[in-house]
């Protein structure tokens, strides 16, 4: 059986700037990739690649099998990947049922008498939020009112209640504080539970590790390589990453000062 995502000799230029180039990898269902790398590391495009934003220009992106193109985020959106991005694309004062739903609500009565099933929506949204462990009292309380962790895990459940399989999470627990961050995680552990393969964009290995079944580190847009968890201690992933390697240097420097 293929995999859900294969990427093969991914690259990618932005003019004469090489931002991707020979990438390689695979996301399984009902598994966690993370990719890994420090700023300018290439992270960001390879997300964009994946969500329609931008397209690849060198090798092949495989989707179940058949390589895919996509020209548009709705048409990786349709294809069933969904990606949630730092800022959420939520609105703060809405409640959580709207954010939830997006504009698809659903409706009662026949066209042009429709109008949103208010009580459905809500009902959906609390089960939806209760399957993958998140409860909140009230949907009609505003999202701007959760914490980050509760926000990011609205977003997660909306993916996985539309149908997503391949579910991108940007740096979800960049500006997010530990307790928060592990909220977060769980959800994350949550949807792969249910069988999507998540990617799992981080610059922090002591978010991946605990969650990641497998390892990509980007280094100025090459790959370092992928790593089952099996063969990549924690130790190693950090010392990988290049923020590791520069405090482990750092941290000579001061001994030595
Ligand atoms: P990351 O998300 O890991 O910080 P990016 O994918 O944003 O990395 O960036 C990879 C490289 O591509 C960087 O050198 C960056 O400056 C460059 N880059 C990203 N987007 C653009 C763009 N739209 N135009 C030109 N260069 C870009």
């Amino acid at each position: 059986m293929s995999s859900l995502i294969e990427l093969e000799n991914v690259g990618k230029r932005y003019g004469n700037i090489i931002a991707l180039s020979g990438v390689t990898t695979s996301v399984e269902a009902g598994e966690v990739t993370c990719v890994l790398g420090d700023n300018g590391a290439g992270k960001s495009t390879f997300i964009k690649i994946l969500a329609g934003v931008h397209q690849h220009d060198e090798g092949e992106v495989r989707l179940e099998g058949s390589p895919v193109k996509f020209n548009s985020p709705r048409e990786s959106l349709s294809s069933g990947i969904a990606t949630v991005y730092q800022d959420l694309a939520m609105v703060p004062l809405m409640s959580v049922w709207r954010n939830f739903f997006m504009g698809a609500e659903p409706t009662k009565g026949v066209w042009p008498f429709r109008w949103i099933d208010e009580g459905e929506a809500k009902r959906i949204a609390k089960q939806e939020l209760a399957k993958m462990g998140i409860d909140i009292r009230d949907t009609e309380q505003p999202v701007g009112t959760l914490s980050g962790g509760e926000r990011q895990s609205v977003a997660i459940a909306r993916a996985v209640y539309f149908g997503a399989k391949v579910l991108i999470l940007d740096e979800p627990t960049s500006a997010l504080g530990v307790k928060q961050s592990g909220v977060v995680l769980k959800y994350i552990i949550a949807a792969r539970d249910r069988g999507l393969g998540v990617i799992f964009i981080t610059h922090n290995p002591h978010h991946a590790y605990p969650v990641g079944d497998r390892f990509m580190i980007l280094n100025r847009g090459k790959s370092l390589g992928n790593f089952a968890k099996s063969e990549l201690p924690r130790d190693e992933l950090v010392k990988m990453m290049a923020g590791g390697a520069e405090l482990d240097q750092l941290t000579h420097e001061l001994e030595n000062a």
